[in-house]
């Protein structure tokens, strides 16, 4: 199948904004406007959290999908969002523009295999042990059901080395730039886990050729749901976002 969906395709650069978790209503519209006039080409945010401990927060879940409608209304920007199970994606297509495989379903392969019957995009986190090549395996399954709308995703490795919440692997994406035809984003807020290194990170993402980026932020991150502590505040989104245009143009001409 080859659909051209131009928003999503290598010829545009995308910058996803948003929360961690669609938390309220207030919130998300208040967040989702601000991104917005920023120049935040699509929406972020996770109806249903794949927490580590089932003590943490896990999600909204049905609740903000009316939350989300509003926002979408609102913005008119197109909405990211995390599918965590098969059965959730008959219902989240109402207002879900790409489908986010999040790191730790990467290897599920029956959910895989279902998104690759849906018409939308799906954006393919990299398991956080997963090999290259056992990455673009995965892409395989959703390909060999029909669907080749696949941007994947680098979103940091587990490695020996702990200091960071994640050890971003950029070498990854030059490498997936030169090797596929698919386009890479990057997501340097889960990458580094504290907000003061998401700015060097996006900027370096940028210079390795990504295609797009994935990043969180929050009105206040300290009250955050989920993943506050690497949520970057609307101000320091705004001032990464002026970067990022100067990199562009310095870099790639953009
Ligand atoms: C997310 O994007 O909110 C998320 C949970 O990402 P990851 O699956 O990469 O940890
Ligand atoms: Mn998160």
């Amino acid at each position: 199948m080859n659909r051209p969906i131009p928003h999503f395709s290598k010829d545009r650069f995308n910058i996803v904004l948003g929360p961690c978790a669609v938390e309220s209503k207030e919130m998300f519209s208040h967040t989702s406007n601000a991104v917005k006039s920023m120049g935040a080409t699509a929406l972020r945010g996770g109806l249903f959290k794949m927490r580590t401990s089932p003590d943490s927060y896990q999600g909204a879940g049905w609740s903000g999908l009316e939350w989300v409608r509003i926002a979408k209304q609102e913005t008119a920007l197109p909405f990211i969002c995390e599918v965590t199970d098969p059965r959730q994606i008959s219902d989240l297509d109402q207002i879900v523009d790409i489908f986010q495989v999040g790191t730790r379903n990467m290897y599920n392969y029956e959910l895989l295999k279902e998104l690759g019957k849906s018409e939308k995009p799906i954006l393919l986190k990299r398991g956080f042990s997963a090999r290259i090549d056992e990455w673009l395996l995965a892409a395989d399954y959703i390909v060999r059901e029909g669907n080749s709308e696949i941007i994947l995703c680098e979103r940091g490795i587990r490695t020996f080395d702990s200091t960071l919440r994640n050890t971003l692997d950029l070498g990854a994406v030059a490498f997936l730039k030169k090797k596929t035809g698919f386009p890479i984003w990057v997501d340097p807020s889960h990458a580094t886990g504290m907000s003061e290194f998401v700015s060097p990170m996006a900027l370096a993402a940028v210079s390795a050729g990504a295609d797009g980026l994935i990043i969180e932020v929050h009105p206040n991150p300290i009250q955050a749901l989920s993943d506050g502590r690497q949520a970057l505040t609307l101000e320091d989104c705004s001032i990464l976002l002026d970067k990022i245009w100067k990199v562009r143009a310095v870099l790639w001409n953009k």
